[in-house]
Formats: C-alpha cells, structure tokens, sequence
C-alpha cells in the first residue's frame, strides 16, 4: 500500500510511506529536490519509536542531501529512504525485496544506497527487485566510508587552519565520537599526522580495533562531546550538538562526519556565540558521494583524489565567509547549496520528472 505522508512546510517534492504486511516492512521515502538530478541518499534502518520520528529523520537527512551534493557540486538531488525497524532482528531477504519494489516505484527518481542500519550486502538483495541502487554498480568500490573519512579529514584541517593560523595537526587533540565505518579511518588519518586521538564508541570491537590500529586514548561515550581538546569529531549519531552539549563542549573546532549534527538552526548561532568553528555536516562528509559519482564516470585515481580534495576548500570557502559576515557556518552552508540550486532555473533545471510540482 502506497500513501503519500505529511509534507511539512512544502518543501520536499515527495514523500511516500509503505506499509508490506507480509514482509513485515514499513518505510518512508522522501524526496526533497530533483532539480539537480534524481534524488540519491542512504537507506537508514532504525527501530523508531514513533512514525513522526521516521518521518523527520526521512525529512531532514532528504533535505541534507540536497544540500550536499549541490555544494559538491554533483548532478543529483536530494532522497532519503527510512525503514522502521530493528536491523539486528526485523531484517530479511523478505523485507528487503519490499523495499526495493517501493523504490522502483519511484521510477528512478529516488536512488537508494547503504546508510546506517544496512549494508553492501542488503543493497545487493534490494538490487534484486530495483535496478536504482546506487554504491553496488561494478565500476564502485563497495565502501565509500575511506572517502568520506578523507572528506572529512581535508575539512577538519581547513577548521583548524581557521582556528589557529595553519593546519598542522601534530600534537594537536581530537575527540572522536564513534569509530565505525567513518570513524575508524578518520583515527588512521589524524595519526598519520601526528594528531593525538582520544574516542569512545559503544562497541567495545570497535574500539579495541582503533586502539590497537592507531593508538587511539579511549574515552567513556558520556564524557566524549565534553572531552577536553582542540577538535571534536562527532562520527555517530544526529542532534547531539544542542542547547545543553553545547554550553559544556571544550573544543575549539567541531568537525566530523555525522549527519544532523545540529539538534535546531538556533545551535548554529549558539556555537557562534562561544567562538567555536563548526564545519558544517553536509559540506564536509561528501567525500563517500563524490566518490561513488568519479567511480561511475571511471574517473582515473587522480581524478577522485582531485574531487574529494575540493571538499576542503568548499569547507575552507564556507568558514571563510561565515567569518566575514560574523554568521554561523551552518547558515552560510545553506545560503551557498541554495544559490546552486536557484542558479539553476526552473526552466534550464538540469532534470525533469512528472512528479515535480
Ligand atoms: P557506523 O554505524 O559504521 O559507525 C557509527 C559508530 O558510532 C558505531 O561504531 C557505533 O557503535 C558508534 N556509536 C553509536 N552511538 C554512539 C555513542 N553514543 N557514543 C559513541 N559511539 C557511538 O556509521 P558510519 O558509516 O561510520 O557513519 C557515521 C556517521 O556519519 C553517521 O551519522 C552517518 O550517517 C554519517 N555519514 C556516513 C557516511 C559514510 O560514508 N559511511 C557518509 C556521510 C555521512
């Protein structure tokens, strides 16, 4: 069964929930923009306690990935797909082909790729029965989570030469929260260049692995977001920069990859108020999408390596700016994906479909 769902403020183009009562799924697709091109974005797993809550992560991380891949530059619009349930136990083969006939339902104008709570390997079984799975095609590697790590490496340095004068990160201090997928490689780059690495993760595996790979300082998960050092790097969960975290945080820059970091606009202006540089989540965790987009045109090495090294100075540019018009990041990040997107006419937009309105 196919409805459409609350659209707030109008802002997306379409947002569609399903419901499978024999495969057991219930998911949302939004999509947020397709004047750049067909919506593209990661398909999030999670065991939400309320649909209202499916539906604003599906809202907010649609809107996010318009603005990424429009100050990145690439030709596609912003999607996201949100299934609600616990990946560990709802997820089945079953399941997964339902999801993939809700996306080509869409007809190509949502394309779906991994995000938190599924993998390669699920991709390839929603690959099943939707030929718009993005991330899986044989010209990609599987895992774009190096190239965001680098992304945000690149980024994290551009924060740092703002906040002292030049980028060198030796002996500089940074707080990780979360060494997954992302985290992990960012802990390898930061040691690399003599950065001294403290993080928490909840997985005790994981954590064990960046200690003995990088050396890494572990640090309990409640006391990360108020560790004290140079550079916090958020690389685990949204909204955990709010009113409350942000009057305790002793860090001089935050940049990491996390999506939704910022809990409300208004912890925009709160960061500006206490002086701390925030590299804002959209612009500098590109790299996996960058990536995936060179691999699909077989872009040579130096190609790829060329595009993710721009997202440190789109971060470089934004910071800039922000610190010129005395506003927050955040809001100059914005400012720049829509003059992308409104340079782009509604009559010379790039893509069209039957169900922009
Ligand atoms: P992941 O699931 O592999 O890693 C997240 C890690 O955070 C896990 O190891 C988890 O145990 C840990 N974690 C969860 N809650 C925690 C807490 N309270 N304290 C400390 N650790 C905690 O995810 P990932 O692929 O590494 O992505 C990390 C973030 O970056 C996510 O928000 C994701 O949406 C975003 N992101 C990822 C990519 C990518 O290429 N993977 C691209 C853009 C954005």
């Amino acid at each position: 069964m196919l409805h459409l769902v609350g659209n707030k403020n109008n802002e997306h183009e379409k947002v569609v929930m399903t419901t499978d009562a024999d495969s057991g799924l219930t998911a949302i697709i939004a999509i947020h923009n397709t004047r750049l091109g067909p919506a593209v974005g990661g398909c999030r797993m999670f065991p939400y306690a309320q649909d209202d809550d499916a539906l604003e992560d599906a809202l907010r991380l649609s809107r996010g990935m318009t603005y990424k891949s429009a100050l990145a530059g690439l030709p596609f619009g912003g999607g996201k797909s949100v299934i609600i349930g616990d990946p560990r136990r709802d997820k089945t083969p079953a399941l997964l082909r339902a999801m993939g006939e809700f996306v080509n339902s869409l007809a190509g104008h949502y394309c779906i790729a991994e995000d938190s709570g599924t993998s390669p390997a699920d991709m390839r079984v929603i690959a099943e029965t939707t030929p718009h799975v993005t991330g899986i095609e044989k010209t990609c590697r599987e895992d774009p989570s190096p190239a965001t790590a680098l992304g945000v490496f690149l980024g994290l340095k551009a924060g740092v030469k703002q906040a002292f004068g030049h980028d060198t990160l030796t002996g500089r201090t940074v707080a990780i929260q979360g060494l997954g997928h992302v985290g992990y490689h960012l802990a390898g780059y930061l040691s690399a260049a003599g950065a001294k690495v403290f993080a928490s993760d909840i997985n005790a595996e994981n954590l064990l692995r960046a200690e003995k790979d990088f050396g890494i300082e572990p640090v309990a998960p409640e006391k990360i977001l108020h560790h004290t050092c140079d550079i916090l790097a958020p690389c685990a969960m949204g909204a955990i920069l709010n009113e409350d975290s942000i009057a305790k945080l002793r860090t001089q820059v935050i940049a990491g990859a996390a999506n939704n970091q910022l809990a409300t606009d208004a912890d925009d202006d709160r960061l500006k108020a206490r002086n701390i540089i925030y590299c804002p989540d959209f612009a500098i965790n590109a790299g996996g999408i960058v990536d995936i987009y060179q691999q699909q045109q077989n872009a040579s090495q130096e190609t790829r390596a060329l595009a993710i090294q721009r997202i440190g100075q789109n971060v470089a540019d934004i910071l800039e700016r922000a610190q010129g018009m005395k506003l927050g990041a955040q809001q100059i990040a914005v400012a720049v994906a829509e003059e992308k997107l409104n340079a782009c006419s509604q009559n010379e937009r790039v893509y069209q479909w039957a169900g922009n309105p």
